[in-house]
């Protein structure tokens, strides 16, 4: 048994039930789990380690619901820089072919590396290519060794071009090939218990790259062991009007058809979800991973976040892949949900407040998980703080959290998870980061250049 001391925050941000801020706040954990919350005078005064974090703000550690980490590699690609979903997609479809299974590997840690330093503690990653013996082993494989608390979701497209879906033929999978692999690695790798460090969910990709039968086998497959359901839906008007031509029904009808709700089950995107979807989501509990920089980078529109959380719809953020955002910053996606809903519907259509907890607390509900998304006790010791000095946030100290959403997206001083550090002084000290990042961008350039496969 090992215990931490966190005292001496500024201001400490639970984002529990009560959203209770306090300041000059800490907590004491034990191994993993929150053991105390509270002012640091209520505190033990010792642990084996103890932190000061003056001048911080503590948080919860942000969760990030919607990723597709492999597209590190084909950031800002020039031939996709200015298409929308479908054109994009086809753009980079020939690329990703390449990949390899050391590119998964190396691209995860550097996806995760980016997400660490923006304060996201608990990921999701959505792998549905799998060329050249590539496995989502790999991204498990860069998750263990960085120390993030995972969610992989085994992707996969089953119809090609010549099916009448999106994705060429020579990258969609058989579908009994990827029924008896997400069986695998639910086998191998999924952990239900509390604290989990790693959970695997089904997610085949979308309704223009995988069959109704597909995802109908998958999600009985899912709910025979209990793990997530996954998908991308209703991401623009491309999508719809596929939705309405090849199945008549609109994408909340098709989901709600297949047994896709739930509140095991959360969809990607829904920037076009309508009235009637928004009611059945927040009548079965169904989540949303809302992804509003991708949203606004492929002109997908945007996604009436404010009307699904009045409804009741459980809502979470992701930043999506790395190729339709370009970036990977957690805090930033918040600020970005926050701006882009006010752009649709007013000012006070969301607060910095409520973009936190989008980040937190919805993240975690959305992901299933009643352990992680605050700082109370006998929660999982994931947490973050920021540095109040640090040039984005001078003259903000007014509203020290507010300031987190409403300043300029900062990196983090310290970022625990499970009760293990992880980033210390704004690095990540298990691993060679330099070195990573090398490794990366070699094989994003051999990737671009067609050596790799
Ligand atoms: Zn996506």
């Amino acid at each position: 048994m090992t215990t931490l001391l966190i005292k001496n925050a500024h201001l400490l941000a639970t984002l529990d039930d009560t959203r209770r801020e306090i300041p000059d706040g800490g907590m004491f954990i034990r191994d993993n789990v929150i053991e105390q919350v509270g002012p640091t005078a209520d505190l033990p005064e010792t642990a084996d380690s103890v932190y000061d974090m003056a001048g911080h703000v503590v948080l919860p550690g942000l969760i990030n619901t919607h990723h597709h980490m492999y597209q590190s590699l084909t950031r800002a690609v020039p031939a996709a820089q200015d298409a929308e979903l479908f054109g994009w997609l086809k753009t980079l479809y020939p690329l990703w072919a390449r990949l390899t299974p050391e590119m998964i590997r190396i691209s995860t840690l550097t996806a995760m590396t980016e997400l660490l330093l923006s304060g996201c503690t608990t990921s999701s990653d959505h792998l549905y290519v799998f060329p050249n013996g590539c496995r989502l082993d790999d991204s498990i494989e860069a998750a263990t060794e960085i120390g993030m608390r995972f969610h992989a979701c085994r992707g996969s497209m089953s119809v090609g071009e010549s099916k009448g879906g999106l994705p060429p033929d020579s990258l969609v999978e058989n579908e009994p090939d990827i029924l008896a692999d997400t069986q695998r690695l639910i086998e191998d790798y999924h952990d239900a218990d509390r604290h989990a460090m790693l959970r695997i969910a089904a997610a085949p990709c979308s309704p223009f790259s995988v069959s109704q039968g597909l995802m109908r086998d998958t999600g009985e497959l899912a709910r025979t062991y209990g793990v997530g359901l996954h998908t991308h839906l209703a991401e623009n008007t491309n999508d719809l009007a596929y939705s309405r031509e090849k199945f008549g029904m609109t994408p909340a009808e098709y989901v709600e058809n297949l047994g896709w709700v739930g509140t095991d089950v959360w969809h990607a995107h829904c920037v076009q979800l309508d009235q009637p979807g928004i009611d059945l989501f927040a009548r079965t509990g169904t989540g949303v991973a809302h992804c509003p920089c991708s949203n606004m980078r492929l002109a997908s529109g945007i996604a009436p976040i404010r009307k699904m959380i009045d409804a009741g719809v459980t809502v979470g953020l992701g930043v999506d892949g790395c190729a339709s955002n370009d970036g990977a910053h957690m805090l930033g996606e918040a600020r970005q949900a926050m701006l882009l809903q006010r752009v649709g519907f007013g000012p006070a259509a969301l607060s910095a407040r409520q973009a936190l907890e989008l980040a937190t607390r919805g993240g975690a509900s959305v992901l299933g998980r009643d352990d992680i998304g605050s700082l109370a006790v006998g929660k999982s010791a994931d947490f973050i703080a920021f540095n109040l000095n640090e040039v984005e946030f001078a003259g903000a100290h007014s509203d020290p959290l507010a300031a987190m959403v409403f300043c300029a997206p900062a990196k983090v001083d310290y970022s625990f998870i499970n009760g293990k550090l992880i980033v210390e002084n704004g690095r990540i000290t298990r691993m060679d980061i330099p070195a990573i990042l090398r490794r990366h961008n070699e094989l994003a350039a051999d990737l671009l250049r067609g050596e790799a496969a």
